[in-house]
């Protein structure tokens, strides 16, 4: 692929096509290992990025090369009108693919929205398919809404429909076969991600991971061999792999066991306006006040390309000195 000259690539090389635009630190339920049980301070709606805001951004990336966005937050279907900034960012020249990555409780409301607006990327995270699991991970109820948003989904025509599950060692083994059958019956890839140390409760632990090797071992054993798929996109996070039979996709985020910084394209801006050079970073750019306080594009472009540029080469989560950022997953947005 040929670079635009004012590519975002950093000192190790890597060009940032790929920007994950947070649109809310709010959610509908309380993943732990994401955020607090109880007692959550929101930010202020005030301080949010508003969609011309967020758009205007977006303008700005795209002679940068950024092609690809996904919204997420908290939870994005609970921020007003999403449809409306979905249409907004899909009507940018330039934007070739627009993704959503939601827990999927308000979906079956929300589905033909988005697809009328140009969504077509759909990734629904789901941890177990059994309910009592469900609620015991979420600490809320909704796990028939997110049964039924996916259905209605793919009613409306999102295909294929990715559904994330975190593993997690000590709690979801028994999710693993199940997931496997959904995959192969439902019509669904599915993809386990490796649960990683960005919960807000900083109770995670390296033994609590459930790593891609095991789950692709108990899959080819008690089912069906899993054999690697070629991957369109070498600079995507996750492996995939299919049934040999061919009926059924799993893929991995191996994020502990098999970093993927070599081949990172991703950065991110938060639902406040803060941009984040990696999911674990430390420092952050304030793009939100240059947008607030009549910076001109050019400013805002420099202060993403001083990010980018500052951008570390992985993320050390396996090191002994590794800092789990102070901003939890659904702060940062995922
Ligand atoms: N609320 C939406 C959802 O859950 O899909 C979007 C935001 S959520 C932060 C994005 C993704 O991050 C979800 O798939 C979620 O499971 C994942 N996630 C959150 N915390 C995580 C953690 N500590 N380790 C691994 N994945 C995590
Ligand atoms: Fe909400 Fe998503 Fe975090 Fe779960 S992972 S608490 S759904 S933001």
């Amino acid at each position: 692929m040929s670079l635009p000259e004012n590519s975002l690539v950093d000192s190790f090389g890597r060009q940032h096509n790929n920007l994950r635009i947070s649109v809310t630190d709010r959610c509908n339920i309380r993943c732990f290992y994401c955020m607090p049980a109880e007692n959550v301070q929101f930010m202020a709606k005030s301080k949010l990025l508003t969609f011309e805001e967020i758009a205007r951004f977006v303008r700005l990336m795209v002679p940068q090369g950024v092609n690809k966005l996904r919204l997420t937050g908290g939870e994005p279907l609970v921020r007003k009108d999403l449809h409306k900034l979905v249409a907004l960012l899909a009507e940018i020249d330039g934007i070739t693919d627009i993704g959503i990555t939601t827990n999927g409780i308000l979906l079956a409301d929300q589905a033909q929205a988005l697809y009328d607006a140009g969504l077509r990327r759909l990734n629904v995270s789901l941890d177990a398919l059994d309910p009592v699991k469900f609620q015991e991970i979420t600490r809320r109820e909704g796990y028939e809404q997110v049964l039924n948003g996916i259905e209605v989904a793919q009613k409306v025509g999102f295909s294929p429909i990715k559904i994330n599950a975190v593993a997690i060692r000590g709690m979801t083994e028994s999710e693993i076969v199940p997931f496997g059958k959904f995959a192969r019956e439902s019509g669904c890839d599915v993809r386990f991600i490796e649960y990683m140390p960005l919960d807000a409760d900083a109770a995670w632990e390296r033994e609590k991971v459930l790593f891609a090797s095991e789950i692709i071992d108990v899959l080819s054993r008690e089912l069906v061999p899993l054999v690697p798929v070629g991957d369109p996109d070498p600079r995507a996070p996750s492996t995939d792999y299919q049934f040999k039979d061919g009926a059924g996709r799993i893929g991995f985020i191996p994020s502990v066991s098999q970093p993927f910084c070599e081949q990172c394209n991703r950065f991110r801006l938060t639902a406040d306006g803060r941009l984040r050079n990696c999911l674990f970073s430390l420092e952050e750019s304030d793009i939100k006040t240059l947008l607030r306080e009549s910076a001109n594009d050019e400013q805002i472009v420099a202060a993403v390309r001083e990010s980018i540029q500052q951008k570390w080469s992985g993320h050390n989560i396996n090191a002994a000195d590794f800092v789990q950022p102070d901003r939890p997953m659904y702060s940062i947005g995922g």
